[in-house]
C-alpha cells in the first residue's frame, strides 16, 4: 500500500473487539488512516456491568459508555445497523449507506436466541442482555422463597465464569434481604466443572458453592421451561421445579453474518487461528463472532483485535507480519462477599488449554476496577 493513499478500514461492531482495534489504529496512524466504526447501538456496556445492573448495584446510566464520546484521529463512528456484508468486495450495506474498505473487520459479537429455549421468554428471565438485566433487577425484589435456578441453555456462551458469579451474587443478594433461608440456589452448566481449563479455579468455586449451600448440576443444559408447572426440563429429561429462573440464552452468530456466507448459521466465522483472517482476502473476524476456539469473553475479543491491528499496521507499512495470536487472557471471577479472583488462561499456545488460579485478594479487586476504567479511558477518552 503506498504511503500517499490512506488505508480504509471498515470495522463492524463497536464492542470489546471493535473498540480496541480502532483505538490501536488511531494510536498508530492518527489521521493517516480512514477508519469507519459501525454499531447499531448508541453505547457500550461491559458484560460484567450487567451483573451490577441486575443486582441493583448500579443504574444503567452509570455503566453506559456513549459512542458519541469517541473522538479519535482517523476514526469516524456511525450509528447504524448492518443489513448485509459482501466479503468479496470488503463492503457492508447499512441503513446509513454502503461502506467499503481495503480491510473489513467483522466484530459483531454473538446474538441471543431466546426463542430456541421454549418457555424461557414466558416463564423465566435471561440476564445476558442489558434489557434482560434491567428486567431481572425489577424481578429479584419480588422473589421471596423457593428454588432459584441459574441455567445455561446452550453449549457456547459468553464468559464461562459468569453463571457461577451470578449464583454467588444471588446468594449475597438474598442473604442481605434476609431471604436466603427460604431459597435454594442451583446452577445448571454444560461442563463437568465450573471453569474446565483451570482445575484449581473450579475447585475453589465448588468449595465456595458447598460453603454457601449452592447446588451444582454438571454436564447438563436446560432445554425448556414449562411455565404452567414451573419446571425446568434438562437435556436428559430431568425436571427441576423452580420459582425463579435466570437463564443464559442460546448464543448464535448474527443473521447478517450467516447470510453473508462468512459463517454457517449454526456456527461461527472460521478463521486462521494465528491471524484471525477469514477465507476472504482482507477480511478478518475478531471476538465472539469467530470460531477461533477461545471462550467468548471480552479479554479474548480484545486480544484478537490486537493481533489484527498489528497485522493491518504491518501490511499498511510494508513490515513483517506480527507474531501469531496466542489465545491468552485473564478473567476476573466474582466470588461474592466483595471477593474477586482471577484465572489466567491460555487456549492456543500449547496442546490443550491451561488455566492458573489467583485466589481472591484486595489487589485483584483493584485490578478489576482498573481493567474497566482503563479501557473506558482508552476507548472513550473519559
Ligand atoms: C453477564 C456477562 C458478564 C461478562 N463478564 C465478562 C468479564 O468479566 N470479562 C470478559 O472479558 N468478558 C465478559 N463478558 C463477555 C463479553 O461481554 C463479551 O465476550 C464481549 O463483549 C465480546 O466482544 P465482541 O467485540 O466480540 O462483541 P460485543 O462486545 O458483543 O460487540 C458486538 C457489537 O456489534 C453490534 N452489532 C451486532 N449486530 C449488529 C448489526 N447488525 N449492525 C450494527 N451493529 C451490530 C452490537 O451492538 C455490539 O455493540 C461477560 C458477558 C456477560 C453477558
Amino acid at each position: 500500500m503506498t504511503a500517499s493513499k490512506r488505508a480504509r478500514v471498515v470495522v463492524l461492531g463497536a464492542g470489546f473487539g471493535g473498540l480496541e482495534l480502532t483505538t490501536r489504529l488511531s494510536e498508530a496512524f492518527g489521521d493517516g488512516v480512514d477508519v469507519v466504526l459501525v454499531d447499531k447501538a448508541d453505547s457500550f456496556v461491559f458484560g460484567f456491568s450487567k451483573l451490577d445492573v441486575m443486582f441493583g448495584k448500579k443504574a444503567i446510566g452509570e455503566v453506559r459508555h456513549m459512542y458519541r464520546d469517541i473522538v479519535k484521529p482517523g476514526v469516524r463512528f456511525v450509528q447504524t445497523t448492518v443489513r448485509a456484508i459482501e466479503p468479496e468486495a470488503r463492503r457492508a450495506v447499512t441503513d446509513a449507506g454502503t461502506f467499503e474498505g481495503d480491510f473489513l473487520i467483522v466484530a459483531l459479537g454473538a446474538d441471543y436466541d431466546v426463542a430456541a429455549t421454549p418457555g424461557l421468554a414466558e416463564g423465566g428471565n435471561e440476564f445476558y442482555s442489558v434489557a434482560g438485566a434491567q428486567v431481572v433487577r425489577d424481578v429479584l425484589p419480588r422473589f421471596e422463597r423457593g428454588t432459584a435456578i441459574v441455567g445455561v441453555t446452550g453449549k457456547s456462551f459468553k464468559c464461562p465464569p459468569a453463571p457461577s458469579e451470578t449464583a454467588f451474587l444471588l446468594h449475597d443478594y438474598l442473604t442481605a434481604r434476609g431471604r436466603r433461608g427460604a431459597a435454594d440456589i442451583t446452577l445448571v452448566m454444560p461442563f463437568g466443572t465450573p471453569v474446565p481449563p483451570s482445575p484449581d479455579t473450579s475447585a475453589a468455586i465448588l468449595a465456595a458453592f458447598a460453603e454457601r449451600g449452592i447446588g451444582f448440576v454438571k454436564d447438563q443444559l436446560v432445554r425448556s421451561l414449562d411455565r404452567a408447572r414451573k419446571v425446568a426440563v434438562l437435556q436428559d429429561g430431568t425436571e427441576m421445579p423452580y420459582a425463579l429462573f435466570l437463564g443464559i440464552p442460546v448464543h448464535k452468530v448474527p443473521a447478517v453474518v450467516a447470510e453473508s456466507g462468512l459463517a454457517p448459521a449454526d456456527g461461527w466465522i472460521p478463521v486462521d487461528k494465528k491471524t484471525l483472517a477469514t477465507r476472504f482476502p482482507g477480511v478478518y473476524a475478531v471476538g465472539d463472532v469467530n470460531g477461533v476456539g477461545t471462550p467468548k469473553a471480552g479479554v479474548f475479543a480484545e486480544g484478537s483485535a490486537r493481533v489484527v491491528a498489528k497485522s493491518l499496521m504491518a501490511q499498511i507499512r510494508g513490515d513483517a507480519p506480527p507474531p501469531p495470536y496466542d489465545g491468552a487472557g485473564s478473567c476476573y471471577v466474582e466470588f461474592g462477599h466483595g471477593e474477586v479472583a482471577r484465572v489466567d488462561v491460555n487456549f492456543l499456545s500449547g496442546p490443550k488449554p491451561t488455566g492458573t488460579f489467583r485466589a481472591p485478594s484486595e489487589e485483584i479487586v483493584a485490578e478489576k476496577v482498573l481493567f474497566g476504567s482503563s479501557r473506558a479511558k482508552r476507548w472513550f477518552g473519559r
